[in-house]
């Protein structure tokens, strides 16, 4: 007889489960409450990059000039601005999540994975009860619930002026003075998205620098970059609370100064949504923070019981919550598996320019916990670069002092985001830097800027 699985969570981490489990022989049920696709399609992922894919256009259309294109009105005059109708901007962004849902839910019909809408939560490590009311038996459960935004008592969203990032798509109105509070992933790339959208932005920053997550070195060019554009980034400033007032929103620090804008998104993290399901009673050990603890094989404590995606926080990306989910599914029906290894990770931030990462990074190098040999070469000097009027952004590669196997990379530019595929796949196969800079890049390119960082690591 088949075996049963059972996933509480439509998102990546338990959709991309789900079709490994159907495709290894077994009976497979997703239980979701808010729409197959969860948050990374209805609300986060899909959504935010696709109001980016407009920014992006608006980049590229402020940069033209340079390139030798003028924007004339309809009476032949320059125009002097080009603007974004917002409401349409969100309709599309909207249309394209619900089409994303729809297809994914179609997908899974096809591969005979039976969808519940409900809410599910933990019976004991074998059973799942769908709105208190119907029992799901199991011989294996993932938890893949994902997360939800953080907010805070003296920040609570509105929906209409203080805002989520899951709310922002339900502006019609263009705000006139964004705040964005956080400078984390979630928080830069809105305030860069907002920014090349035409509308003011100030940045709060509770760190020393944006993205204290990232490379320094890319920070650095991202928060050059965006002040040169116009931002307003406040750093070290924290915020104590977000009120508002009419059409007038304050964020107020801690040190006594306070902003005003007409709208603020907060971007202060994410935390699980794993109240209420039955973990603990189950036998699921949660860490303090209130994620569920998994193994590199997606096991919690509880025999039978998987668990993926944000819910874990592991590291808080669509791919990781899918790639947790199948590994899960592989590990269980029998098949073959790798443990989850988050240096072969590529991430990017969606920003103007974006910031694309793989491997070991800088900060691990110079605290010495890997030994390591840095190249860094600016896109500047790349002759595609040049014609493409992109003046900021590099190639940093990190390679093994002794055999020159590549470990790592940043890349800062123009869609970073497939850039940093090659170096993915030199990290993933262990390549050397020769055998990277040994492989022919077209030219001209912004690749050739990657085997280019890869020869100056050359040793003879
Ligand atoms: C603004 C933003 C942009 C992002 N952009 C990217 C990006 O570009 N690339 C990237 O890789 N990652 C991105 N991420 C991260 C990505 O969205 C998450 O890592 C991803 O959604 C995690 O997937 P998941 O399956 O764990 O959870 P989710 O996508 O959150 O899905 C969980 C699902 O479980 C459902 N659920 C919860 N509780 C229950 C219950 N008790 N019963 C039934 N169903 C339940 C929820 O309704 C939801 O549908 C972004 C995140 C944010 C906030």
């Amino acid at each position: 007889m088949a075996d049963k699985v059972v996933i509480i969570g439509g998102g990546p981490g338990g959709y991309e489960a789900a079709l490994v489990a159907a495709q290894l022989g077994a009976q497979v049920t997703v239980v979701d409450t808010d729409g197959i696709g969860g948050s990374a399609v209805l609300t986060d992922c899909v959504p935010s990059k696709t109001l980016i894919a407009t920014a992006e256009l608006m980049t590229d259309v402020a940069g033209a000039a340079e390139l030798g294109v003028n924007f004339r009105d309809h009476e032949g005059d320059a125009a002097t601005a080009i603007t974004v109708d917002l409401a349409r901007v969100n309709q599309r962004v909207m249309q394209l999540a619900a089409d994303q849902s729809a297809d994914i839910t179609r997908r899974l019909a096809k591969e005979d994975v039976t969808v519940v809408q409900g809410r599910g939560r933990l019976d004991g490590p074998g059973r799942v009860v769908v709105d208190g009311d119907r029992t799901l038996k199991a011989d294996a459960v993932l938890v893949a619930t994902g997360a939800a935004p953080r907010t805070l008592p003296t920040a609570r969203p509105d929906g209409e002026r203080i805002l989520t990032w899951e709310q922002v798509y339900d502006l019609t109105e263009v705000p006139t003075e964004l705040i964005v509070v956080g400078s984390g992933v979630t928080g830069a790339e809105f305030a860069s998205a907002y920014l090349a959208l035409g509308i003011p932005v100030t940045l709060v920053s509770s760190r020393d620098r944006v993205l204290p997550g990232e490379d320094a070195d890319a920070s650095l060019v991202l928060e050059e970059v965006s002040k040169r554009r116009g931002m307003k980034v406040l750093s070290q400033s924290r915020m104590e609370s977000v009120t508002r007032d009419g059409d007038v929103v304050t964020v107020a620090l801690t040190d006594g100064r306070r902003i005003q804008g007409s709208h603020c998104i907060l971007a202060l993290g994410s935390v699980p949504n794993t109240g209420d399901l039955g973990l603990e009673e189950a036998g699921v050990v949660l860490t303090d923070g209130g994620f569920v603890n998994v193994d590199r094989v997606s096991r919690t404590s509880a025999r039978g019981v998987y668990a993926a995606g944000d819910c874990t926080g592991v590291l808080m990306l669509a791919s990781v919550a899918a790639m947790q989910g199948r590994i899960a599914m592989w590990h269980f029906l029998g098949d073959k598996v790798s443990p989850l290894d988050l240096k072969q990770v590529s991430s990017n931030v969606f920003t103007a320019p974006e910031i694309a990462t793989v491997g070991w990074s800088q900060k691990a190098v110079d605290a010495g916990e890997i030994a390591a040999e840095v190249v860094m070469l600016p896109l500047s000097g790349n002759a595609r670069a040049k014609m493409q009027g992109v003046h900021d952004g590099f190639v940093k590669l990190f390679c093994r002092p002794g055999t020159g196997i590549i470990v790592g990379g940043v890349v800062v530019g123009p869609r970073a985001s497939e850039l940093i595929h090659p170096v993915s796949v030199a990290v993933a196969e262990s390549l050397t830097a020769d055998q990277l800079a040994q492989a022919f890049t077209v030219y001209p390119s912004m690749s050739g800027s990657v085997a280019e960082a890869a020869r100056r690591l050359h040793r003879v």
